[in-house]
């Protein structure tokens, strides 16, 4: 397929993040995930298609939407305007109509081509600071073509390029996307499997063969979501840095929870799935950190 014709279903183009990596990036997130953490931040990255997103505050009842719906499923009262969900079959007319953003699409299709040209004005940015491009979903590796190819892109461009990734995908397409990856930031939920599955629905065996493998290849931090009540007790801790001195990594990344993603299950017609009741204090987050940094791996905390 030509790369005018390739296309990859994105949710955010991100300038300027100084959380994926070294340096100032810009950040692509692919839309699409085969996990399911309960606790995620990013609930309109994890299925592979567009869907609408509401913004109550922002609907002035002129009932458009409610006009073009071919489901029925909008009804507008003077409570405000409401979506059937289980009714709506994600045809996005509404959202297309809405004259207020009131109800957006989340996920579009891009090409390699308009990816770059947003990617690439940043490039004096990059090169003072040591930055680059990082491909983040969702799981970049649910698109890998498309990523691929997006990658070989920024190399040619002389980017920089980093993979955020949780490893659930076969050895033979990450080894072909490693070959034009700088840095790969390797998400470990947690080292028990049946613990994985509880938390992000899937077990972590190909998740832990392919971080050994990937970190055997090229430069790897490990990226360590920090939940509360999850995978935050010291000895899961010590395991973890266990692992990461195992296989080499050259840092540990401590990524503490936080909620700001909540909001965004309700704009989605979502419950929050992650019932959270215990709190991470920054004395807890510098304790887990001592504990990493103790066996002899550089740690840091949200990068
Ligand atoms: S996306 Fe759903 S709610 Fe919106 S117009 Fe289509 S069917 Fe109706
Ligand atoms: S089209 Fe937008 S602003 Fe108008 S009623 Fe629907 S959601 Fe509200």
């Amino acid at each position: 397929m030509k790369n005018q014709e390739q296309k990859g279903l994105i949710f955010n183009i991100q300038r300027f993040s100084i959380h994926d990596g070294p340096g100032i990036r810009t950040t692509v997130f692919m839309k699409g995930c085969p996990l399911r953490c309960r606790w995620c931040s990013n609930p309109e990255s994890q299925n592979p298609y567009p869907e609408i997103m509401t913004y109550d505050v922002k609907c002035i009842r002129c009932g458009k939407c409610e006009q073009i719906c071919p489901m029925n499923a909008i009804t507008i009262s003077q409570k405000g305007r409401k979506i059937a969900r289980t009714q709506c079959t994600l045809c996005l007319k509404c959202a297309e109509v809405c004259p207020t953003g009131a109800i957006s699409i989340s996920g579009k299709y891009m090409t390699i081509e308009e990816v770059m040209k947003e990617v690439g004005s940043d490039k004096l940015f990059y090169q003072n600071s040591g930055g680059g491009v990082t491909i983040s979903g969702g799981e970049p590796l649910s698109q890998w073509e498309f990523v691929l190819q997006l990658l070989k892109e920024c190399k040619q461009e002389g980017l920089h390029t980093a993979l955020d990734t949780c490893g659930y995908a076969p050895w033979h397409i990450l080894e072909k996307v490693l070959e034009h990856t700088d840095l790969i930031l390797f998400d470990i939920k947690h080292i028990n499997s049946s613990q994985h599955r509880k938390g992000t629905g899937k077990g972590n065996r190909l998740i832990l063969d392919n971080a050994k493998r990937t970190a055997a290849k090229v430069r790897t931090w490990l990226r360590f979501p920090l939940i509360p009540g999850y995978n935050d007790s010291d000895e899961h801790v010590r395991e973890v840095a266990e692992l990461a001195t195992k296989i080499r990594v050259e840092k540990v990344s401590i990524l503490p929870y936080h909620e700001w993603g909540k909001a965004k299950y309700e704009k989605l017609g979502r419950r929050y799935p992650f019932k959270n009741t215990q709190t991470l204090s920054d004395w807890h987050i510098q304790k887990l950190q001592k504990i990493i940094e103790n066996m002899g791996l550089k740690v840091t905390v949200g990068n």
